[in-house]
């Protein structure tokens, strides 16, 4: 498989954060000594991705001054200078030959550490025309959210303005993998918005996907969050996060922990989120742990809520936490239950499965599939069935309650402006 071409788009004008480096292309502003773009190179290449075709705009030459041919950078880089402005999609017609069947589309302001081998591998398997980096963040009320189906196909799309209510908590990210079929679909004139022409034109069609992943990816949109960055940067952060590197978890039960035992859970209206829960997640969120559900859901089994009723009261929890600055990472739950001969049950979920708490199976999955170390990581239940699936897993600790948690992680975990959210 050939690596990706890769299109970084390098034209904006960045004038929320010029006030941080006046005169200065906004993708050329340094953090930690580095242009932000030597910064996305420097990732790129690690992914074995070499071959790159800046988009300039304002300011450009001092880009191409900068980088030259890529050599000094162990890069290919070719420009692409727009004389008028394009838009974020309208320069890639411009060079459409250049390209190779599918190509890596990311915006110039931002700063990421991804596994690109997983993203790419997430786009292939699904023959996708179009695949969105998506991740959860602090403030998903005030961000483009992706609404996706259960096999991550993108059907709907919330602009920042849009009013929403309970969503999934899977805000478009800034890096993509385009096919050259989707540029085939569109209208190939001058000035083109890669997500208002070219992307969500196409969601009916049923090509374009979401990857979500719990990897570092923040914009520069504004001064506070360049500061942020610079501060992830230096401390690791954003490296760490990077799905080839062992991740760390914490494995929350979802009634009784989260939300308040209201009986079984069946509907939105049943969830209430506990007093203090956003605040220990955050808390999580921030020590750089992964936060992830593992929650028994046998209302499935039993036939007494659907998998859009679980997947309607996800959206409240993920809503409600969001509203407090805190997410999840995902949520992994047992639709299954044991015993048979119930009215209204539904058979095709009643067996002795490898996912129910206490078994670890839950926890394995999350494992597998975030690359997770489970002797660094540590589980979080009301139930003794949480504590055993916990052990079972290999976990290194497991507790009774968010309030015991917190207080074990403001000694041992939660360092530094963490510590502030507890
Ligand atoms: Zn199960």
């Amino acid at each position: 498989m050939n690596p990706l071409k890769t299109v970084l788009m390098a034209g904006g004008k960045g004038t929320r954060i010029a006030s941080v480096a006046p005169g200065v292309p906004k993708p050329m502003i340094r953090l930690c000594g580095k242009p932000i773009l030597e910064h996305q190179l420097d990732c790129l290449k690690r992914n074995g991705l070499t071959d790159i075709i800046i988009v300039t705009g304002h300011l450009g030459q001092a880009i191409q001054e900068y980088f030259g041919d890529g050599i000094g950078f162990g890069c290919n880089i070719s420009y692409y200078a727009e004389t008028e402005p394009l838009g974020t999609a309208g320069a890639l017609y411009r060079f459409r030959d250049a390209l190779t069947d599918d190509f890596l589309l990311i915006h110039g302001d931002i700063i990421f550490d991804l596994d690109f081998s997983r993203f790419a591998a997430f786009h292939r398997e699904r023959g996708a025309q179009a695949t969105l980096a998506a991740h959860p963040n602090s403030h998903p009320y005030d961000s483009a959210l992706l609404i996706t189906d259960a096999e991550c196909r993108v059907t709907g799309w919330l602009s920042k303005e849009e009013p929403r209510k309970w969503y999934k908590n899977q805000v478009n990210a800034g890096l993509h993998i385009l096919s050259k079929r989707l540029l085939a679909l569109s209208d190939s004139g001058g000035r083109l918005d890669l997500d208002r022409d070219v992307l969500k034109p196409n969601i009916a069609r049923g090509g374009i996907y979401a990857y979500s992943t719990p990897e570092y990816i923040k914009d520069m949109g504004t001064p506070e969050r360049y500061a942020e960055v610079a501060t992830d940067i230096a401390s690791g952060a954003v490296a760490a996060r990077n799905l080839s590197r062992k991740q760390k978890a914490v494995f929350l039960d979802r009634d009784g922990t989260i939300n308040k035992p209201n009986g079984f859970i069946r509907t939105p209206n049943e969830f209430e989120l506990l007093d203090g829960a956003a605040d220990a997640l955050r808390a999580i969120n921030q020590a750089g742990y992964l936060a992830i559900v593992a929650t028994n859901q046998p209302v499935i089994a039993r036939g007494e809520a659907s998998l859009e009723d679980l997947v309607a009261v996800h959206r409240k929890m993920e809503a409600e936490l969001g509203r407090a600055g805190a997410y999840l990472d995902d949520i992994f739950f047992c639709p299954h239950h044991p015993d048979k001969g119930f009215a209204g049950e539904r058979p095709e979920y009643k067996l002795a499965c490898e996912c129910r708490k206490p078994k670890p199976g839950l926890l394995l999955q999350a494992a597998e599939k975030y690359n997770i170390d489970l002797s660094q990581s540590y589980m979080v239940g009301d139930e003794p069935t949480d504590a055993q699936a916990g052990i079972a897993a290999g976990c290194k600790a497991a507790f009774g309650s968010l309030a015991e948690f917190v207080e074990y992680g403001r000694q041992h975990l939660f360092c530094g402006s963490a510590a502030n959210y507890v």
